[in-house]
């Protein structure tokens, strides 16, 4: 079962996993904090991203860029430029609107203001989506600086420093997990569009008569990482775009299209970037940076292959996927289906009761559970109502400690899909909780 977002925004701010920021002061342009499950599972999202994109790799490296720097990449790159929204203001009421959301009306084929339906809107005009701010105590035009609004132009501007460090050589990429800011003109749909998000983006070199080759293939691997940690493939989709909708670095671009409640929505873009950046940036600072491949002579700028992810939007595609209401012996219960990689917690540590007896060994599993993965330890209410509390935010094990443990040391592992119980000899649990996660 799909969850709609009011019962996804109503368990996030419940449980702990996302609020909205500055809440006290009445919140801030939808802008949002992850609470203490939010933070653990938006992790375990971007330590996916990384173990697939360059753990389990040999062809890619990582990076961690600076959030600031010279005006000059984004004059390079083309953002100042071209990274922008059409944006039309309506004169009645006064808001503001993305001109390419707006859909003419199916009764006139107008197109109306969708908060106040009026027709009379300005021309669309477009409006730059980066942050601009000042570096240092003046602030004049020299001091001009921008929040990055994607972290990959990082890992061109550093091409040859990591080629050079790295000792890498086409087909090779570049990772990096990290926050970019757009001014969004129309955000919303809770975290899916933020002014403030995170984004995990893979910048991967090859030569240029392999481009085709490796968009492919990376269409393929990005799609198979989603469903491998969970997603079911009817709520998954590529999407190639039409040749109107480029960015203005692009020359071909598919999208992993997840089914949110409101529609298909964008949560990775695949792009073939060709050698656009590369030649920017040696144009524009005079630095060549082509790769010079010892072995034949031959001197390139290799074509990119970027997979760009959304770490912030992926997490609440998680969250819908997981989202399913069953019932248990007659009553109803909230699962949270997360794979155990993605949960917040891998394993609850739970002693049947608050008994003084029962305590010193429930500590004992936890400690020796801690190292392993993310634990939680929870001795309040009943033992049904703390499975439910579990089940909820999405962890897979809950260890169970009573007042047999205390005699066979032994313990229950219940798991969250089947409710299923089995009891296990505390000497055995490592080993047992490893192979079931
Ligand atoms: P959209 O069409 O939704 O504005 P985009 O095509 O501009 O997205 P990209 O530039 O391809 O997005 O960025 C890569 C990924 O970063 C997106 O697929 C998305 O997951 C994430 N992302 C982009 N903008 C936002 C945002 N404002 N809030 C949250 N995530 C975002």
């Amino acid at each position: 079962m799909a969850a709609d977002m009011e019962e996804i925004v109503n368990l996030c701010k419940r449980r702990g996993f996302v609020f909205p920021s500055s809440e006290i002061y009445g919140g801030f342009r939808s802008t949002y904090d992850y609470g203490p499950l939010g933070v653990l599972m938006l992790r375990n999202v971007k330590e996916a991203w990384w173990r697939s994109m360059v753990q389990l790799r040999d062809d890619v490296v990582g990076l961690d860029a600076a959030i600031l720097s010279s005006p000059k990449i984004w004059a390079a790159s083309g953002h100042l430029q071209n990274f922008t929204d059409p944006l039309v203001d309506c004169r009645n009421c006064k808001e503001r609107w993305r001109y390419d959301e707006l859909a003419p009306d199916s009764d006139d084929g107008l197109i109306h203001c969708p908060n106040c339906r009026s027709t009379d809107l300005t021309d669309a005009r477009a409006f730059n989506l980066m942050f601009k701010t000042y570096v240092g105590p003046v602030e004049d035009e020299s001091s001009v600086a921008y929040l990055r609004p994607e972290t990959a132009q990082g890992h061109f501007v550093n091409f040859l420093n990591v080629l050079q460090t790295s000792r890498k050589r086409p087909p090779f990429g570049i990772a990096q997990v990290g926050k970019s800011f757009r001014n969004e003109i129309t955000p919303g749909n809770f975290v899916f569009r933020t002014r403030e998000f995170e984004q995990m983006e893979l910048e991967y070199f090859v030569p240029p008569d392999e481009a085709g080759a490796w968009f492919d293939y990376w269409c393929q691997e990005r799609l198979r990482w989603y469903a491998e940690l969970g997603i079911p493939s009817g709520m998954l989709r590529l999407r190639p775009h039409e040749p109107e909708e480029l960015s203005h670095y692009s020359s071909g671009t598919s999208d992993v299209e997840f089914r949110f409640p409101w529609g298909w929505g964008e949560l990775e873009g695949i792009a073939n970037r060709t050698d656009f950046d590369l030649r920017q940036h040696s144009q524009a600072s005079g630095v060549e940076l082509q790769f010079y491949d010892p072995t034949t002579g031959d001197r390139y700028f290799p074509y990119v292959i970027e997979p760009a992810a959304g770490a912030t939007r992926t997490m609440m595609a998680f969250l819908l996927a997981g989202y399913d209401v069953d019932e248990i012996a007659g009553e109803r219960r909230v699962v949270l289906r997360l794979h155990p990689r993605i949960a917040p917690y891998q394993v609850a540590i739970l002693p049947l009761s608050r008994n003084d007896r029962l305590v010193p060994t429930a500590r004992e599993v936890l400690h020796l559970l801690q190292p392993l993965t993310m634990c939680d330890y929870d001795e309040t209410q009943s033992i049904g109502r703390r499975y439910r509390r579990q089940d909820e935010i999405g962890t897979p094990l809950c260890v169970t400690v009573d007042f047999e443990s205390l005699d066979d040391r032994a313990v229950t592992i219940r798991d969250r899909d089947s409710t299923e119980q089995v009891r296990v000899p505390i000497e055995k649990l490592v080993e047992e909780i490893q192979a079931r996660l």
